[in-house]
């Protein structure tokens, strides 16, 4: 065991829920076993004995969107056939082969780019890259997104990276959202919305005149709560 003087410490508030590891793995079940007796069927615990958000997984790719949010997302791709996907925060990527492989299904000719500061953990092998790119760019120096621009229409932005929003946001409509484009903001409208309740009303409402949250998507799952905007 190491002595905490030697120690430099992680953020453990970085990692939020993605976890250490990004590979994913079958879950390991603790304090039941998985191959249930069936002469004992009704006295199954009926729950997994923990929070199964991170337990999620597309092709063997942990992907940090619950079923909920899948079906919410398939359903806006299928309405909008975009042909640019941008995801902010990419952890292991499973969420890009998804939407990859999801536009491929559908027929549409879609680029999905993958925006992170730490592409290391991205676990998407080289033969499953295409209609995929990987870009470095920190949410918090905005400069790093110059080298997004002219991306095609329709275009979906989704902000999953949790950094600077609202400067992405204005960024977003400034320099890439067309008319009919969303821009969403995953999971954390909530959260801003117990801690920070007055920002968060006033910063939503200073982009009045540019986005209007769709209500159709708005209210379809708890990572999507409220945070569903389309470009007016
Ligand atoms: N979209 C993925 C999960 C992304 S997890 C999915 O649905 O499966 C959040 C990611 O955001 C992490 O990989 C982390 O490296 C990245 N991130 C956190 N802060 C960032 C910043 N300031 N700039 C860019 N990426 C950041």
């Amino acid at each position: 065991m190491k002595n905490y003087s030697s120690e430099n410490f992680l953020d453990l508030n970085a990692f939020r829920g993605t976890g250490e590891d990004p590979v994913y793995h079958p879950p390991v079940l603790t304090g039941r076993p998985r191959d249930w007796p069936l002469d004992r069927w009704e006295e199954a615990p009926r729950d997994l004995g923990y929070s199964d958000f991170s337990r999620y997984q597309w092709r063997g790719l942990r992907m940090l969107k619950d079923p909920d949010t899948q079906a919410a997302l398939h359903d806006l791709v299928q309405e909008v056939r975009p042909r640019t996907i941008v995801e902010l925060g990419v952890y292991s990527g499973g969420s890009l082969v998804w939407f990859r492989d999801l536009t491929k299904l559908m027929g549409i000719d879609c680029e999905v780019i993958g925006i992170d500061r730490d592409l290391s953990r991205c676990q998407i092998p080289d033969s499953e890259k295409t209609n995929i790119s990987l870009r470095e760019a920190d949410c918090s120096d905005m400069a790093t997104f110059e080298q997004f621009r002219d991306l095609a229409h329709p275009l979906i932005f989704i902000d999953d990276a949790h950094a600077n929003t609202f400067n992405i946001m204005k960024w977003a409509v400034d320099n890439l959202l067309d008319q009919g484009d969303y821009f969403i903001i995953e999971d954390m409208i909530p959260y801003w919305h117990r801690y920070s309740p007055k920002l968060l009303v006033e910063y939503l409402a200073a982009f009045h005149k540019v986005l209007t949250m769709d209500m159709v998507y708005a209210n379809a799952s708890s990572q999507l709560d409220r945070g569903v905007f389309r470009r007016s």
